[in-house]
């Protein structure tokens, strides 16, 4: 054994707060508004349909939250993840540049979203709520919460898109296996459901539709919240444990990174990895680039316009201060299904404004080559939303090559894809274009 290429930490090294960006904005954020009013929402607007210690936490300007004992328990089942040097891709690119990624797809999941899920089930069950009701597209975040409630004694209402609840049989049985009741959106649990049923009875559904349902949901019963897997500010907070983390494994290792990538959805895994090392860029006046990768055909950052825009289709959400491409907007069927939002996270579009992060969009062909050439290097196959990071990590390393620097680089590995294979089938297929 010459080098080291895994960081691990041990338990003890969990992080024991979160850290909110909101704390070193050096201008704060445009508040988010009533969709009526148009009034910044109020505490009693939010908690409709959220428990009041979530509401707290996404207004909060607190710079370090505790972590809760039980969510730190939960945590300890998988965190701290490792970190590992990516030694095998680096030689079969011929780079003088270090590969480093944090790997967060070591949970029962497979992906970053448990973080924020096992915290939103706590903090609902100590606020006395029953039940949590929410929306999923492919079912990275039903499966997540569908575990958190189960650790905490909730039960869990999960509306799944409807095509994917056909086609995606294996997340939808995740979750029924945790304990969750999972119906296909549009459904005939809500009044929306039934109305769009009635319209068009094999109407594939839309996360847009599955949101309003979910909403619907919860406010009509009793002991039932709503739960957001990403884009809302206390979801990027509880993704920061992924950046503290891996700011100390690269000081086991003995580097500090130049870049640092995250692909970017709703913002979430890209907030958890990134935030801290904007802090460290700010307090600390390191000059790390970081960098949001988005699929060209959703491009919200890099070709989305920064206004007040809903986050849901039905336009019941409040109004977010966020680059969108347009609520209406229909994203392309990309395999990335994560990557298909209209809008950015409000925290994530503000440090864009502020230029305090990069964005870089990338055509799916491209994603597809380098999760093969990582599958085929490093082993793990990876879910297609990360696969665009390791786009970007791997043109950092040409780039590196080209000019002989010793560059750092270092990418959120936010996932695996051992249920995303049908995509890689069709990659592989010659099915894909961009
Ligand atoms: C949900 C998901 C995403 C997109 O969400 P973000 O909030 O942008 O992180 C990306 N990757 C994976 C594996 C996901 O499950």
């Amino acid at each position: 054994m010459t080098q080291n290429i895994r960081f691990a930490l041990p338990q003890s090294e969990i992080p024991t707060h979160w850290y909110n960006i909101l704390s070193d904005l050096p201008e704060p954020m445009a508040p988010p508004l009533h969709p009526g009013t148009k009034q910044p929402v109020s505490l009693a607007d939010m908690t409709a349909i959220f428990p009041e210690n979530l509401v707290m936490q996404e207004m909060s300007t607190e710079r370090w939250i505790e972590i809760p004992d039980p969510v730190r328990e939960v945590y300890a089942l998988w965190r701290p993840t490792p970190l590992l040097r990516a030694v095998r891709l680096e030689r079969a690119l011929q780079t003088p540049a270090h590969i480093y990624y944090k790997y967060e797809g070591v949970n029962p999941v497979g992906s970053h979203k448990p973080n924020t899920a096992v915290a939103q089930a706590y903090y609902n069950k100590i606020a006395g709520v029953k039940r949590l009701a929410t929306e999923t597209g492919a079912g990275q975040w039903g499966s997540s919460l569908a575990m958190a409630c189960q650790m905490f004694g909730l039960e869990c209402q999960v509306y799944m898109v409807r095509v994917s609840y056909n086609q995606k049989p294996y997340r939808k049985l995740l979750m029924q296996t945790w304990g969750a009741t999972v119906f296909p959106s549009p459904s005939d649990q809500t009044e929306f459901g039934r109305k769009v049923l009635a319209e068009d009875p094999e109407c594939p559904g839309s996360l847009g539709m599955a949101i309003s349902e979910a909403i619907e949901d919860t406010v009509k019963t009793p002991h039932t919240k709503y739960a957001l897997g990403s884009v809302l500010n206390h979801v990027c907070l509880h993704q920061t444990v992924i950046g503290q983390e891996a700011i100390k494994q690269m000081a086991l290792a003995g580097e500090y990174p130049d870049v640092v990538i995250g692909c970017a959805g709703g913002g979430s895994n890209f907030a958890g990895i990134g935030f801290p090392f904007v802090r460290n860029n700010l307090v600390d006046k390191r000059t790390t680039r970081i960098v949001a990768v988005e699929p060209a055909s959703c491009a919200s950052l890099t070709q989305g316009e920064l206004r007040y825009d809903f986050g849901d289709t039905a336009m019941t959400t409040p109004l977010m201060m966020m680059y969108t491409l347009g609520h209406d907007f229909m994203p392309p069927k990309i395999h990335a299904g994560g990557l298909r939002y209209h809008g950015m996270a409000p925290a994530v579009s503000h440090l864009r404004k502020l230029g305090l992060i990069d964005a870089v969009a990338c055509p799916q062909t491209k994603v597809f080559e380098s999760g093969i050439l990582f599958a085929r290097t490093e082993g793990i196959i990876p879910a297609p939303e990360p696969a665009h990071a390791i786009a970007v990590a791997i043109d950092e390393a040409i780039k590196a090559r080209e000019t002989g620097e010793k560059k750092v680089i270092l990418f959120n590995l936010c996932g695996h894809g051992m249920l995303d294979l049908p995509s890689y089938d069709a990659f592989l297929a010659g099915n894909l274009t961009d």
